[in-house]
């Protein structure tokens, strides 16, 4: 039975029903098993892990691996590339990612192709020769969206690898691979676990070669995430629909009342999710003292978590100077929206 997002969500990764049989998978603690089984090591396998996989694979429609961290899930993909590999990528994006390209691209690991994501026609020219094009959209911290099935058609049609971040978007607004995506990546930490109490990435992919390659690539890097972790993730997706959905309604609200405040020059926001970006009227300084002001929305990076979090982006050295200073990154929360404003309001009057 194929099942909406909002029921896979609270359905999958469950224990076989059976007489006394717990709902919730067990969290197993266990560096290594009893001989003649297919897992054999800890590093291989875990069934704490397992369960988090079925329910992301269910919610994203293909196999999935999850990783201790969404740059190791990231660094898995690239490090299954030749040495020298043509990649695509957006000039704009997560500064994680960002740094780790350009680091690549410097050293010869790669020849990173950087372009503007949101030109189309430039994106599709680039790909030529390419082995693989690395989309983020919307992008980290600007918001700029891709136009993921042109993309994607003009991509297949030159046989190309294509893989997606799609942390920001998550499966209930998007699924790249059934786009025509080969992998489609995740920032567990973020909207999918919720509650700012783990850091988790995961790859899925409906092709099994190339599952076969990243699980070995996990073994070899040995960037395997916790047990515990992994039921803490899969806690936070029971209730990652309603969060997010809840952090939405808040979020298009905020965007209405920032976009009518005299103090706010921009706001950046694609229409959906939980995440707005917007530029004050001021400095670098300016921006911080906003940010600094809030008594409700926690001063602090990251993002979907079911409380608000803000930042100005640019205090980080790897952010890319194309995000303008005064950029102020919000992560709306599930709070009340009218305390959220309240917030922004006293913490916007510091301009
Ligand atoms: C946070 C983030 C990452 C990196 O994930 P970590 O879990 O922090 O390693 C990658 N991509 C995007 C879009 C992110 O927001």
């Amino acid at each position: 039975m194929s099942l909406h997002p909002e029921t896979s969500a609270i359905t999958a990764g469950r224990p076989e029903a059976a007489p006394d049989a717990s709902l919730n998978p067990p969290l197993i603690f266990s560096s290594t098993y009893h001989a003649g089984g297919p897992v054999g090591y800890g590093r291989y396998g875990n069934e704490s892990w397992s369960a988090l996989e079925a329910a992301i694979g269910e919610l994203e429609g293909g196999a999935t691996l999850s990783f201790s961290s969404g740059m190791a899930a990231v660094s898995a993909v690239f490090s299954i590339l030749p040495i020298g590999a043509p990649v695509v990528a957006s000039n704009q994006g997560y500064s994680g990612v960002m740094g780790l390209l350009n680091q690549f691209h410097a050293s010869g690991r790669l020849e990173v192709r950087f372009v503007e994501i949101t030109n189309t026609e430039e994106v599709i020219n680039t790909m030529k020769g390419a082995a693989l094009v690395w989309l983020e959209s919307p992008t980290n911290p600007c918001l700029d969206v891709a136009d993921l099935p042109a993309l994607l058609t003009a991509a297949k049609k030159l046989g190309l690898g294509v893989a997606v971040d799609n942390t920001f978007a998550t499966p209930l607004v998007q699924k790249p691979l059934a786009m025509g995506a080969d992998i489609v990546m995740h920032s567990v930490t973020k909207f999918l676990a919720g509650h700012s109490d783990v850091v988790l990435g995961s790859l899925s992919t409906n092709d099994e070669a190339l599952f076969a390659r990243l699980e070995q690539a996990r073994r070899f890097n040995g960037s395997v995430p916790g047990p515990f972790e992994a039921w803490l993730a899969l806690r936070g997706i029971r209730s990652f629909p309603i969060r997010f959905r809840a952090a939405e309604i808040n979020a298009k609200e905020l965007v209405a009342r920032l976009s009518q405040h005299s103090k706010v020059t921009k706001v950046r926001y694609p229409g959906f999710g939980a995440v707005i970006s917007f530029e004050v009227d001021g400095t670098a300084e300016d921006a911080e003292k906003v940010c600094e002001s809030s008594e409700l929305i926690t001063h602090a990076t990251s993002l979907g978590g079911i409380e608000s979090l803000w930042e100005r982006r640019r205090r980080w050295a790897l952010e890319s100077p194309s995000v303008p200073e005064q950029l102020i990154r919000l992560s709306v929360g599930c709070e009340h929206v009218d305390d959220l404003w309240k917030d922004i309001e006293k913490a916007l009057k510091v301009l």
